[in-house]
């Protein structure tokens, strides 16, 4: 099934679009045309966000995928994926952003807490997650520096983050609701899901770390966490699901989050970071990491799902779980952030312009990319989120 995006057209309007590789088609427009032999309420073709058609359901997701999978074979509709002006895609319901990662939990318990336990005891029982804000959650593009209340020589006041940062996720987009009071097992969970998207959370280090003891991030993240425009159905994710990290958790969590399938997508994300200074020399953006997905996630989606509801709290459509920041075990070539990648800000990872960083700087441009492999060499492209900094509002 090809990925799908909601494109802007020069009028206005928006047309639900597919992809695959370098071409594209505005499915709306095949509609309009007699091509698209599905049968579809024309208005989710021309929705402004996916959401319509995740309430669909799966029935019409695999028709309109091996439909538009047959229009992109023809050829006769394409248009280049590079020529869409895209918004959407998704009007988010809940947001709920995991922990998951083995690596990234560990650095940061040793960041926050020096020489103490890197993991705090729950955490290997717990997909330990917290509720974000759902209505700045959206699609890639620019992200405005936050203001936010922050410690300067032991005052609290009120300033532009000093410590702007990136967090490298996946995100896991839900298109079958739950019902209220009926827990979703953990090997049902996946059914429920529609596709994933990459998700940039971003973060104010050092608001967060004035603000989050005792209830955890509030305004640190809740400025902007953006996706990528382009949904890759979750079903074209099912042959390259591994046991990965998640396979090999000890000790064995409680029944109700023991899956008996594989559940980690085997993917490869990256972070690249393009600085105002490069652009104008028109110098590629610099790979800061790259990090298995599979080898660096200790909780799969269908246990971050089955934890997230066993208390009765049921699913909607358009739900995003983001996986949590995703690391690998070599934090100069790994890390799923830049608190990792330079530990808390104090050592400083040097540009190709020399140009240093310890924190996203006003004018960088940070890409995270990702793509899946498969043993039997099938690759398939996850898109990729691109964001620039712009200086704060009034400043
Ligand atoms: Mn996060």
């Amino acid at each position: 099934m090809p990925a799908l995006a909601v494109a802007a057209r020069p009028d206005g309007t928006s047309a639900l679009v597919a992809a695959s590789g370098p071409d594209a088609v505005d499915l709306a427009a095949a509609r309009d045309a007699g091509l698209l032999d599905v049968d579809i309420d024309p208005a989710v073709l021309v929705a402004p966000v996916l959401n319509p058609l995740m309430a669909a359901g799966p029935d019409t997701w695999r028709a309109l995928g091996a439909a538009a999978a047959a229009l992109l074979d023809a050829g006769d509709t394409w248009v280049a994926r590079d020529s869409l002006s895209l918004r959407g895609p998704v009007a988010v319901a809940d947001y709920v952003d995991g922990y998951g990662g083995l690596h990234h939990a560990t650095n940061m318990g040793r960041i926050l807490r020096p020489g103490g336990e890197p993991l705090l005891a729950n955490w290997r029982h717990v997909p330990v997650a917290y509720h974000g804000r759902a209505g700045t959650v959206r699609a890639a593009g620019t992200v405005v520096r936050p203001r936010g209340q922050v410690v300067r020589d032991g005052t609290a006041v009120l300033a532009e983050t000093a410590m702007l940062d990136f967090e490298l996720e996946l995100g896991y987009l839900v298109g079958v609701p739950s019902e209220p009071g009926v827990p979703v097992a953990v090997d049902d969970a996946l059914a429920h899901l529609f596709g994933v998207v990459l998700v940039d959370d971003w973060s104010a280090r050092d608001v967060q770390s004035w603000e989050y003891q005792p209830l955890g991030p509030f305004l640190a993240k809740s400025f902007a966490t953006t996706v990528s425009p382009w949904v890759t159905p979750w079903t074209d994710l099912e042959p390259f699901l591994v046991e990965g990290l998640a396979g090999h958790q000890d000790p064995a969590p409680l029944p109700y989050l023991r899956g008996t399938a594989p559940a980690l997508p085997d993917c490869t994300l990256q972070v690249l970071l393009q600085s105002e200074t490069m652009r104008e020399k028109d110098m590629a953006p610099a790979l800061l990491s790259e990090v298995g997905f599979a080898e660096s996630m200790y909780w799969s989606p269908a246990q971050q799902i089955a934890h997230a509801t066993v208390n009765g709290a049921s699913l909607r459509v358009g739900d995003l779980f983001a996986s949590g920041t995703v690391s690998g075990p070599d934090r100069e070539r790994q890390a799923g952030s830049l608190m990792e990648r330079t530990w808390g800000g104090t050592e400083p990872v040097e540009l190709p312009t020399g140009e240093s960083r310890r924190f996203v700087a006003d004018g960088d441009r940070v890409v995270l990319r990702g793509w899946c492999a498969s043993p039997d060499g099938r690759r398939m492209d996850l898109g990729e989120v691109a964001d620039v900094v712009v200086p704060a509002a009034g400043s």
